[in-house]
């Protein structure tokens, strides 16, 4: 089975602020903290609402969305930003790994 890299590294890459738990009640302290049910809702279709203004971190643009009604957030990537620095980092990962797979 072959691993998705691309999902492991926009994990890594952007910091969040939303905390999923069933433990507290929800809560919005945008932009510091979001406080989220761990699962969505029936009502999380219709009633979500954009909150603050997309962001940029090094490579994304996203944006968080929060339910009107019970709470649930989730971050939303708007679009990936280009960067020539970002991709000639991960063509030499890639050569990398690629010579550790050859056998000695
Ligand atoms: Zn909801």
């Amino acid at each position: 089975m072959r691993r998705s890299p691309c999902k492991e590294s926009m994990e890594r890459t952007i910091a969040t602020i939303v905390e999923y738990t069933d433990q507290k009640r929800p809560k919005n302290q945008y932009p510091e903290r979001i406080i989220s049910p761990v699962r969505s809702g029936p009502c999380c279709f219709s009633d979500m609402e954009e909150i603050g203004k997309s962001q940029e971190d090094s490579r994304w643009v996203f944006q968080y969305k929060r339910c009107k009604k019970c709470g649930f957030t989730v971050r939303v990537i708007l679009r990936e930003i280009p960067d020539a620095a970002l991709a000639a980092e991960l063509r030499k990962t890639l050569a990398n790994s690629f010579v550790r797979n050859v056998p000695d």
